[in-house]
């Protein structure tokens, strides 16, 4: 039908592809004008989009997945737009660049992943440039033709939208950066790294050169250093010392490993006592760690770095292979948006606690991409004082006090915390005595000092990392939220809403924090777990496999990195760099 359509209407000329997709509503077109767009509905569908919302999801990594996995209501039709048709597990991502673990052992294709569910979810390989939130529609371009510089795009209409396209790797606009430097983010990447390392090895074994130009090209050079710069930096130790040096004997001593980092230590959201380890350890290694050192310039041969402190001296080295590691930066398709919604002035798109996206009702956001914005919190909470005290007086009895706080601490358990903290718990026990029938009794509130209170619990509630949990804590929320809609329109479950009426429908997203690991080579790992309990060493390595085995998204995948892991322990690491 489209095809005699197609060569009947001449000013469909240009439309090269068109998908009849079950689902419909998602145009494809190369270089059509917008009036010959086209909305396709595949008509055996079509009865089916009246009974279905749509929910687009852009993004397959973690928290767009785990979105998907933990989505069980089948009154949606659910289309999920991804340039990478599978999900990567990247806390193995430093283990693919020396080769502990194969690439594909970390990876599940997205389609394996919805395949058994019972909710109707289509895949379309498209990256999202621009989102129309006004008239609910994503635009995104996918490479149909197999060619990477002829694109289609993709119009795709949406009732609700699943914001969880992730980060970029951020360079700080310094120059050369994004020319020669390595990127860790994604699979492709650790791939090049890993054939890089091995490149380094076979050119610095070749002859006529000096010791000179084998030490520039064997010197690799890590930034940052966060969880993955120092994993990394431990991880290409392992494999140089545990394996390259058997089979490069003769530029053994030409290798060098430096970790470069702008603040005063590595790990700096670790507990004090792994910052220490880990240097340690890595000054014993051999490992070159240069603290308040600022890269501001690389070049193709050579990296400057500027003393933060000492007069900001500036000094320079050479290099074989440079990994940037600093922290991530927002997609342009994301600043775009900020820019629609009018938080073009943030550095981060901005949430409520419900993961919705502010000022757009129907667009929830997640992951990397975004954050929850603490300090509307912070003015809620305000909001809700001020309102309990009508009549300006500074002064509410008890049972305001307590209703108030009842409500605040539901919504903010971090409020309650802080204010036990600060020793002011036999007042939260007072207020919170459900016994106490104090309509009368009054309370003196300084409202004032309490603000000055809020403030401090607001430099507290920072920012959630930019993690693998938020993302997937994330992610399983919201698919709950989706997955009784219906009940909690009738049955609200939520906090009262103190702007408007009546409570809200879903509780607001609460984070655990379960842990973090960060491994230091030689079998030893370091983890901070809840309640700052603090482990180091051989024990804690084996911790990290079991609790990395058991996260992977598959039993697929579970199997094939045991398997690696197995392997490298016999054989070692596969030095081929493929
Ligand atoms: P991602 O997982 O990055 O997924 C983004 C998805 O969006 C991808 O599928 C991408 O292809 C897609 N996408 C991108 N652009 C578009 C577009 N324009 N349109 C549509 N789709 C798009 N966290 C931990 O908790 N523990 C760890 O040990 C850990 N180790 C890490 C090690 C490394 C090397 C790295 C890089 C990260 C690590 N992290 C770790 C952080 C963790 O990977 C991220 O926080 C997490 O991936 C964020 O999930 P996300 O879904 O927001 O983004």
């Amino acid at each position: 039908r489209f095809s005699r359509k197609f060569r009947e209407n001449s000013s469909l000329a240009k439309v090269l592809i068109v998908f009849t997709v079950s689902g419909g509503g998602i145009v494809a077109f190369s270089d059509a004008k917008p009036e010959d767009r086209l909305n396709v509905v595949n008509p055996s569908e079509a009865d089916d989009k009246d009974k279905k919302k749509r929910v687009v999801v852009l993004g397959t990594g973690w928290a767009g997945t785990s979105f998907l996995k933990n989505l069980k209501n089948p009154s949606y039709d659910v289309q999920v737009i991804s340039p990478r048709n599978f999900f990567a597990f990247t806390p193995l991502l430093p283990s693919v660049t020396v080769g502990t673990v194969e690439a594909r052992s970390i990876v599940e294709p997205i389609r394996n992943i919805v395949r058994k569910k019972n909710v109707n979810v289509h895949y379309w390989e498209a990256e999202c440039f621009r989102i129309d939130a006004e008239n609910k529609k994503v635009y995104c371009r996918s490479n149909l033709a197999g060619d990477p510089n002829q694109t289609e795009e993709i119009v795709v209409d949406y009732d609700y939208l699943v914001v969880a396209t992730g980060a970029r790797a951020n360079t700080f606009n310094i120059p050369g950066v994004a020319e020669n430097c390595h990127f860790l983010k994604e699979i492709e990447d650790a791939q090049r790294i890993r054939r890089t390392i091995v490149d380094c090895f076979e050119r610095a074994s070749l002859p006529n050169l000096s010791d000179e130009e084998r030490r520039k090209i064997l010197h690799f050079v890590v930034v940052g250093g966060g969880p993955t710069g120092v994993e990394f930096a431990a991880e290409l130790h392992d494999y140089v010392n545990e394996d390259l040096v058997k089979l490069y004997p003769k530029v053994k001593e030409a290798v060098k490993i430096t970790l470069l980092e702008a603040t005063d230590h590595i790990l700096n959201m670790f507990d004090k006592r792994i910052t220490a380890f880990a240097e340690e350890k890595f000054q014993r290694d051999g490992i070159n760690l240069k603290t308040g050192a600022m890269v501001v310039k690389v070049t193709d041969k050579e990296i400057s770095t500027k003393q933060v402190k000492n007069g900001g001296e500036i000094s320079t080295m050479p290099y074989g292979m440079v990994v940037w590691s600093t922290g991530i930066g927002t997609r342009p398709v994301i600043m775009d948006f900020m820019k629609q919604v009018g938080q073009g002035s943030r550095r981060v798109l901005a949430t409520d606690e419900w993961l919705r996206v502010e000022r757009s009702d129907s667009i929830y956001a997640l992951g990397d991409c975004a954050t929850i914005n603490q300090r509307r919190v912070m003015e809620d909470i305000w909001a809700i004082f001020q309102k309990a005290d009508k009549d300006n007086s500074g002064t509410l009895t008890v049972k305001e006090f307590q209703e108030v706080l009842a409500d605040i601490c539901e919504r903010y358990p971090q409020v309650e915390l802080y204010l036990k903290n600060k020793q002011m718990s036999s007042l939260v026990d007072l207020l919170k005595d459900p016994n106490r029938d104090s309509a009368k009794e009054s309370v003196e509130v300084n409202l004032e000092e309490f603000k000055a209170a809020l403030s401090q619990v607001d430099s507290q509630m920072k920012n959630l990392p930019a993690t693998a949990q938020v993302a997937a804590q994330q992610g399983s929320y919201l698919a709950d939220c989706f997955n009784r809609m219906e009940q909690c329109e009738v049955n609200p479950e939520g906090p009262l809403r103190f702007r408007g009426e009546g409570r809200h429908r879903f509780r607001p997203f609460r984070y655990r924090h379960l842990g973090q690991f960060a491994p230091l080579g030689g079998e030893q790992t370091a983890a901070q777990l809840p309640g700052d309990w603090v482990s180091i060493g051989h024990s804690t390595q084996w911790l990290w496999y079991s609790v990395y085995a058991s996260k992977l998204v598959s039993w697929r995948t579970r199997a094939l990195v045991v398997t690696d892991w197995t392997r490298r322990f016999i054989f070692g690491r596969d030095s081929s760099g493929i």
